[in-house]
């Protein structure tokens, strides 16, 4: 089996796959605009039959351990439950894991059969838990059903199960302490965001809180207890004196970690991204590659290597950052 390694010897073993860039909420730090992003058409997307062409060449050929899907809001898509019936046909061909990350408005019916295709791990996005302010931020009145589907993964013993929190100074910070106590008796690991600048996000400095700022707030009513040892490399995470839960800080803007970064990205133009605010040069349009019959497996693998070799050492400043119009989250998918 080969491995993707990068210029700097990074071995790449873990693919996010954005399934749409659709969603059913407008978070104010994701789309404040309301979709004032151009829709891609459907046949600007990857169709199913492509997404498992390019799963399998990349956990069967290259080495990818671990693949997560995500959007826009990857429930949207039309179809998912079968493909993902398909995925974990190629799951037990290939070894590899699953994961979603979903704003868990349209998940509870569906967990279930998420749980017996073998969906290892999950992630669901959730910003608040007073529902007049869950509001605020997405646009949509859901917090309900957002628990309610947190609540019955629970029950199902989903594990790892990640409540994704974007802290937004005046927006969401006083609620930090609440997520803890949120998780006490439970096996969740919040993990706590820091707000990313985006060319169309209306990123602003006053609304940005560092994560040892959130990580204070957090020790001044906990004791926490770094978790070393783990191989992850994005989230700093942390056991809590008297409560099952865990609480991870994810500080992609003021401490990155792109020297360990293991990620690869396909956003839902198809476009492989080296790092999520890489621009267009040098990216791999899956769409085009796919859609041309000349292109063997082989082919197509050996083009995924060499593009490896423009990954980035590091993300840019958020000066930059905020320049990169053609990025958005909604595309990319986190
Ligand atoms: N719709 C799904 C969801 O809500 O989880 C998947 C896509 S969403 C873009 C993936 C993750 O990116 C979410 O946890 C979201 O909170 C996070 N995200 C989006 N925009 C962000 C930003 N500007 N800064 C930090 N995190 C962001």
């Amino acid at each position: 089996m080969q491995t993707l390694t990068d210029n700097y010897n990074r071995v790449h073993d873990y693919l996010r796959i954005s399934l749409t860039d659709k969603c059913n909420l407008n978070c104010i730090y994701c789309n404040p605009a309301k979709n004032h992003i151009k829709k891609l058409q459907q046949d600007e997307v990857l169709s199913y039959e492509e997404l498992l062409r390019l799963i399998s060449i990349f956990t069967g050929r290259l080495g990818v351990k671990k693949i997560r899907f995500t959007g826009g809001e990857p429930l949207v898509r039309k179809g998912i439950i079968n493909f993902f019936q398909n995925v974990y046909l190629l799951k037990k061909q290939f070894g590899f894991t699953t994961g979603l990350t979903t704003n868990g408005t349209l998940l509870e019916e569906i967990l279930p059969d998420l749980k017996e295709l073998g969906l290892d791990k999950l992630n669901i996005s959730m910003d608040s838990l007073n529902p007049v302010r869950f509001k605020y931020i997405t646009g949509k009145d859901n917090l309900e059903s957002v628990l309610r589907a947190v609540n019955k993964a629970i029950k199902l013993g989903f594990s790892p199960l990640k409540l994704n929190v974007v802290v937004m100074k005046n927006v969401n910070d006083d609620e930090i302490i609440n997520f803890v106590d949120f998780i006490k008796d439970t096996n969740l690991n919040v993990r706590f965001i820091e707000f990313m600048p985006f060319g169309n996000n209306n990123w602003n400095q006053n609304e940005f809180i560092r994560f040892d700022e959130i990580k204070n707030i957090v020790e001044s009513q906990y004791v926490l207890k770094e978790i070393t040892g783990t191989k992850n490399l994005v989230a700093k995470d942390f056991a809590i004196e008297g409560h099952s839960g865990i609480v991870s800080f994810i500080s992609s803007i003021s401490n990155h970690f792109c020297s360990s970064c293991n990620r690869l990205r396909i956003d839902a133009e198809s476009r492989m991204k080296l790092c999520l605010f890489s621009n267009r040069n040098n990216e791999l349009k899956f769409k085009d590659i796919l859609s041309n019959s000349d292109y063997s497996d082989e082919d197509i693998c050996s083009m995924i290597e060499k593009s490896l070799h423009f990954k980035p050492i590091v993300h840019p400043e958020i000066d930059e950052l905020l320049k990169l119009q053609e990025n958005n989250m909604l595309s990319i998918g986190g």
